[in-house]
């Protein structure tokens, strides 16, 4: 069982308990600011290698509060509907960073209507999107930034992708070249080792951090 199905199988669990409602809609972590969390069965466009080494399945955000936390909001969002939904997330997000949308999990069409809804009621607020679903992030409101996800396993996808979306990539090898069309790289092995050349590191590239301190890779 590789670690994606290891977390699949505790959201599953947690998934038939009763749960508090949720306090926030909004997340919010010390690594991306305020975010949304989503759930790990909507991540319908994972490949081999990110089931194997999710940032989202291990640590603190893999664990059962915060995964109950995930749950119980997208219990609410079902029951309150979009619009009442966005609303609430609308006076939960301050300005002060990037909101993120997705810091675990996937987007699903529910998800999408959301993120748009939210991106309408909030335009002051500047917002990115990480997903390894290419029709959602090009559903997506132009205002936000949007961020492809790939990793050898599904480069072959990246001719696909317009200009207006960047491509990050996940390096698992020393072998595989890195397209030039890819902005952003996180070279990593199963320890959350750096792998290879800390050079081909975006966040290592921008020398705010070092390895030791940054955490932004999985
Ligand atoms: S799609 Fe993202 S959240 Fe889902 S398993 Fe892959 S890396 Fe993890």
């Amino acid at each position: 069982m590789n670690l994606y199905e290891k977390s699949l199988n505790l959201e599953q669990h947690l998934s038939n308990s009763t749960l508090a409602l949720p306090d926030h809609i909004v997340s919010q972590n010390s690594k991306t600011g305020q975010s949304f969390r989503s759930l790990l069965r909507f991540c319908s466009h994972r490949t081999h290698l990110c089931s194997q080494r999710c940032y989202a399945c291990r640590g603190p955000i893999s664990w059962a509060a915060s995964v109950s936390k995930a749950i119980a909001v997208r219990r609410w969002i079902e029951q309150n509907g979009i619009e009442v939904s966005a609303k609430r997330m609308a006076t939960e997000i301050y300005y002060g960073g990037i909101f993120r949308w997705m810091d675990r999990g996937d987007f699903d069409p529910l998800t999408v209507l959301l993120a748009n809804r939210v991106v309408e009621l909030r335009p002051d607020v500047s917002y990115c999107a990480f997903s390894r679903n290419l029709d959602a992030l090009k559903s997506l409101n132009p205002k936000i930034n949007k961020v492809y996800s790939v990793d050898n396993r599904s480069l072959g996808t990246i001719h696909q992708v317009p200009n207006s979306i960047k491509i990050a990539f996940m390096k698992t090898d020393t072998c595989t070249p890195i397209p030039k069309v890819v902005k952003i790289v996180f070279p990593i092995n199963h320890r959350k080792n750096l792998l290879g050349s800390s050079i081909d590191c975006s966040f290592f590239k921008d020398k705010r951090v070092k390895c030791a301190g940054c955490r932004r890779c999985y």
